[in-house]
C-alpha cells in the first residue's frame, strides 16, 4: 500500500513541484541555534531576527503539528523583461506566493486540498512561510545553502521553498547530489555592492541592497551605502548572479502573467509618474514589502538610481521631482539638483 507520505511526494512532482520532501518536527530543532548564530556573528542585525521567532516558536501557534512537508519550485522557467532587468530583483517579479493567477499559487492550493483530502490536517503561511524554509528544505534533503546564504536545488538558486505542517508522523527525505561549492570561490562575496555579504555564509541584512531598497527604505541622501546601491530599484540578485552555481540555469522562455505590462510601468520615470491610485491598485500588492502609503519609497529608490547612474536625460524628471508632494521626495531631489548643477 503506498504511504501516504508517498501521495503527497507523488501528486507536489505531479503538480510541477522540483522536489519535495517530508521531515518530522523534531528536525526543525536546529533552526533556533542558527539563527543565535546569525545574530552572535553580526549583532546589530538582532532586531532584523527578532521577526524570525514566530519561526522558532511555531508550535506555539500549532501544537499539532508533528511533520513538515518541504517543497522547492524553480523561477527560472520565466522571461524577465528587458526593461526591468537587472533593476528589479527577479524573485519579486516572479513572486508566486499570493499572485491567484500563477499556476505555482494555484498548485499550492491545489495541494494543500489533496492533503486534506487525504485526510491530513494543515497549516501554512504562504506569504512569509510557517518554519525556518531553507533550514527545513536542508533537512528534508532538497539541496543545500552556500556561501551566499542561498538554497539550490539542481535548479540553481532560482527556487521557492514552501512548507505545509501537518498532523501526521511522516518522514520521506528527499535526496541531492549537489556539490559543495568550490573551495576557493568567493565571487558572491566579492561581487556584493554593499559587502553585506561579508564572509562566507555571513551577512548583514541591515546593509543588503534588498533591505535598502524595500521594506528597509528610508531617506537616502543620508544613507553612505545610497551609491552602492547603483542601478538596483527593488530588491538585488548580484550574489546569485555571479554564482558559477547558476551558470546556465536561467531558462526565461514562459511568460509570467501580466509581467511584460506591468514592467512598463515600472521604469524609473514612471515611478516618478505614478498616481497614488495606480501604485495602489497595480504596484503594492505584488510588491508587498512597502506598504501602500509608501509610493514616496519607491520614488526615492528610483532617484537614487538616477543619481548612480545620471544622464541628461533625466533633468526634466528630477526638476518635477522637487515639486513632490512626498518631502522626502522633494528633499532627495533638490539635493540630486544640485549635485548634478541641474538648477
Ligand atoms: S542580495 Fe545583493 S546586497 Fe544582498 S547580500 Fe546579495 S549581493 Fe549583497
Ligand atoms: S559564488 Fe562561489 S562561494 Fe558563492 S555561493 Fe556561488 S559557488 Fe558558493
Amino acid at each position: 500500500m503506498v504511504s501516504i507520505a508517498h501521495k503527497i511526494k507523488q501528486k507536489a512532482l505531479e503538480l510541477g513541484y522540483e522536489k519535495c520532501g517530508i521531515i518530522s518536527v523534531e528536525k526543525l530543532g536546529g533552526y533556533k541555534e542558527k539563527l543565535e548564530e546569525r545574530i552572535q556573528k553580526i549583532p546589530e542585525s538582532g532586531g532584523f531576527y527578532q521577526g524570525q521567532q514566530r519561526l522558532v516558536k511555531f508550535q506555539e501557534e500549532f501544537p499539532w503539528a508533528k511533520s513538515v512537508v518541504v517543497l522547492a519550485v524553480p523561477y527560472c522557467g520565466y522571461h524577465i523583461p528587458k526593461v526591468v532587468r537587472g533593476h528589479i530583483a527577479k524573485k519579486y517579479l516572479l513572486d508566486t506566493r499570493i499572485d491567484e493567477n500563477t499556476k505555482e499559487y494555484q498548485n499550492s492550493t491545489a495541494l494543500e486540498k489533496y492533503m486534506n483530502e487525504l485526510g491530513v490536517k494543515t497549516a501554512t503561511n504562504r506569504k512569509f512561510g510557517v518554519v525556518g524554509l531553507r533550514w527545513a528544505a536542508m533537512q528534508a534533503g532538497l539541496g543545500l545553502v552556500r556561501r551566499n546564504n542561498f538554497f539550490y536545488t539542481e535548479s540553481g538558486s532560482y527556487v521557492n521553498i514552501e512548507a505545509f505542517l501537518t498532523d501526521r508522523d511522516m518522514e520521506l527525505i528527499d535526496t541531492t547530489e549537489l556539490p559543495p561549492c568550490p573551495q576557493n570561490c568567493d565571487r558572491c562575496i566579492k561581487a556584493c555592492p554593499t559587502a553585506s555579504l561579508c564572509e562566507a555564509y555571513t551577512m548583514n541584512p541591515l546593509k543588503c541592497v534588498s533591505f535598502l531598497t524595500t521594506f528597509g527604505g528610508r531617506d537616502l541622501t543620508k544613507d553612505p551605502l545610497a551609491a552602492k546601491l547603483g542601478d538596483w530599484i527593488y530588491g538585488c540578485d548580484v550574489c546569485q548572479d555571479v554564482c558559477p552555481m547558476n551558470h546556465q540555469k536561467w531558462i526565461g522562455n514562459e511568460e509570467f502573467p501580466g509581467l511584460a505590462e506591468l514592467s512598463d510601468t515600472l521604469t524609473v520615470e514612471h515611478i516618478l509618474r505614478m498616481d497614488e491610485q495606480y501604485y495602489k491598485e497595480r504596484i503594492q500588492p505584488k510588491f508587498f514589502y512597502l506598504a501602500p502609503d509608501e509610493l514616496w519609497k519607491w520614488q526615492i529608490n528610483a532617484l537614487n538610481y538616477i543619481d548612480n547612474v545620471y544622464e541628461d536625460k533625466y533633468r526634466t524628471l528630477v526638476l518635477e521631482a522637487c515639486s513632490s508632494a512626498y518631502p522626502k521626495v522633494r528633499d532627495m531631489a533638490n539635493t540630486i539638483s544640485q549635485k548634478h548643477g541641474l538648477l
